[in-house]
Order: C-alpha cells, then sequence, then structure tokens
C-alpha cells in the first residue's frame, strides 16, 4: 500500500497502479517505522523512505496479519522488518535487484547487520508504552551475544513499566478510578526514539500539585540517568479533574506507590541501567580472569 506521495507523483493519489509503478522506479527505503495508537491495532509496519528525483518523503505500507496479538504480533512486526524487499526480487546469485540500486543496496546492508544492531532497531520501532513489551520478547528470542549489549530502557518506557506494576500489584485502583490521563512523556519535542538511560544514579520523584485543572503528579528522573550533564528529565504525568481533600490524598499515595516500584524496577534490571564503560571493563576483567585460569 502505496501511502504518501511526493511532488513529482501527488497527481497518482488514488490511482493504486499508477502508484506502484511510480514507487518501482523512484522509492529509496531509508528506515522501517510503526504508526500506531494502541499496538494490538497495528495494521502494518511502514517502510519510511525518499524519491530518487525530488527527495521527497515517501512510505510504503507493508500489512501484517489482522488479528495478531501478544508475541505473535511481536514475531509479525519482526519478521516484516527482516525479511521483506518491496519492489525488489532476491536470487541467491545476485542477491537484491530491481528498478532502484539505492533501493537493493539498503536491502542488502540491512540483511548484513548483527544481530544485536537489528534488536535496536526493532525496540526503537515501539512507543513507550509497549518497549518493556518488546524488551522482554527480544531477551526471550534473540538474547544478546555479548554482555556488554543490553536493551536500555528511556526515560518514558521505564514510567510506564511503573504504571504496569503499580497495576499490577492493585496499587492503582483508587487514583485509576480518579484518572483523567497518565502518559509517557516523548522526550525532547516528541523525538519517537526517546532518551535511553545509561546510567542508574538517579531518584524517581513523582510530585503532586494542583495545576489549570485539577491535580498531577508530574515525574521526574533526578540525578545521571545518562552521559549528558543534564540532571533532571520529565517522563510522565498522571492527571485527575478532581481538586478536593479527598483526590489529594489519593494522588500523595499513588506518588508513594509509583516511587516504590520505580526504585523496585530498576534494582531488578540494574542491568539496563549499567553505563557501557562499567559493562566493557566487566567484561575484560572476566576475560583476563578466564585466560588466567587455562595458564
Ligand atoms: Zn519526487
Amino acid at each position: 500500500m502505496v501511502n504518501r506521495y511526493c511532488e513529482c507523483c501527488h497527481r497518482l493519489a488514488g490511482r493504486p497502479d499508477a502508484a506502484t509503478n511510480f514507487y518501482n522506479d523512484h522509492f529509496i527505503p531509508t528506515h522501517w517505522a510503526l504508526n500506531y495508537f494502541k499496538l494490538s491495532e497495528c495494521l502494518g509496519v511502514s517502510l519510511m523512505g525518499c524519491c530518487k528525483d525530488c527527495g521527497g518523503e515517501l512510505e510504503k505500507v507493508i500489512p501484517i496479519q489482522k488479528g495478531l496479538t501478544g508475541d505473535d504480533l511481536l514475531k509479525a512486526i519482526y519478521d516484516t522488518v527482516q525479511t521483506a524487499h518491496p519492489y525488489d526480487s532476491f536470487s541467491t546469485q545476485v542477491g537484491y535487484y530491481g528498478r532502484c540500486e539505492e533501493r537493493s543496496r539498503f536491502y542488502a546492508s540491512r540483511d548484513e547487520q548483527r544481530q544485536f544492531r537489528h534488536s535496536k532497531q526493532f525496540l526503537d520501532l515501539f512507543n513507550d508504552w509497549d518497549r518493556e513489551r518488546a524488551q522482554l520478547w527480544l531477551e526471550q528470542n534473540f538474547p544478546p551475544e555479548k554482555p556488554t549489549e543490553v536493551f536500555r530502557d528511556t526515560g518514558g518506557s521505564l514510567f510506564s513499566s511503573v504504571i504496569r506494576r503499580a497495576k499490577a500489584n492493585g496499587d492503582f485502583d483508587r487514583a485509576g478510578a480518579i484518572l483523567d490521563y497518565y502518559l509517557p512523556c516523548e522526550h525532547e519535542g516528541g523525538r519517537h526514539e526517546g532518551v535511553k538511560l545509561t546510567a542508574y544514579e538517579f531518584d524517581f520523584v513523582p510530585i503532586v500539585n494542583y495545576g489549570c485543572e485539577g491535580i498531577y503528579i508530574d515525574c521526574y528522573l533526578k540525578g545521571k540517568f545518562d552521559e549528558s550533564r543534564r540532571c533532571s528529565l520529565h517522563v510522565g504525568t498522571l492527571k485527575t479533574l478532581r481538586r478536593d481533600l479527598e483526590a489529594a490524598k489519593i494522588m500523595g499515595e499513588l506518588c508513594g506507590a509509583l516511587m516504590h516500584h520505580a526504585s523496585e524496577y530498576v534494582n531488578q534490571n540494574l542491568r539496563r541501567y549499567t553505563p557501557a564503560q562499567e559493562l566493557e571493563a566487566e567484561y575484560r576483567q572476566k576475560d583476563a580472569g578466564e585466560a588466567g585460569s587455562h595458564v
């Protein structure tokens, strides 16, 4: 399904065969993307790219089987990203070939990438809310080959995991009944990939306060959470429209529960937050130890 039209082909909208012909000649893929609100409603994987002539943005959507959920859905998305090669053919003798060389090179270089790179790109397709589920699926199906390779959380995915834990433990029920919404923060003006957390010397700090319409809890990471010099990161917001004392107490109690579950989650998944240098030092030490034991 052709989903975007550049300046040279906008007149082809509504003429699927002509648009397909145009894409066949002009479409250079650049990266994969998932556009969805709820993952269970995701209809397909997008191959994003540009037009060979004008450089305008183009998009080809590859549908995935309807009705898939859970691990089956993740597998279908993964397989599509690893194997789909729209507008090109493949032969074992010559590899990918078609009407556009740059496109064939894109598919060939995808196939040459290391597994860990595939896994990281797959993870970045998901929004903060679904990232943990995708991480767990990867860890089960494509566990990293080296101890220095870890699947990082983002600030928003940490927030989402904390909410999920609070819910599973029954600590979300009272607040859940009065909440208007709760949302992980898409960082830095909505950049989809978010900020990867690569250090653990931070506190998860929920701050409850009155806002323009009701009571808000804004959650921050305070301290060192990556290699930038920032020391505060907004990771998510919860809001109720109520302003009364009972609502204030419920929101205050929820802050305590979130703080607790965040601390527990980070401690149980400390490896995901260990700085790369520390992981490498540990790996070198282990390597040297093993080498020494063979002497
Ligand atoms: Zn164009």
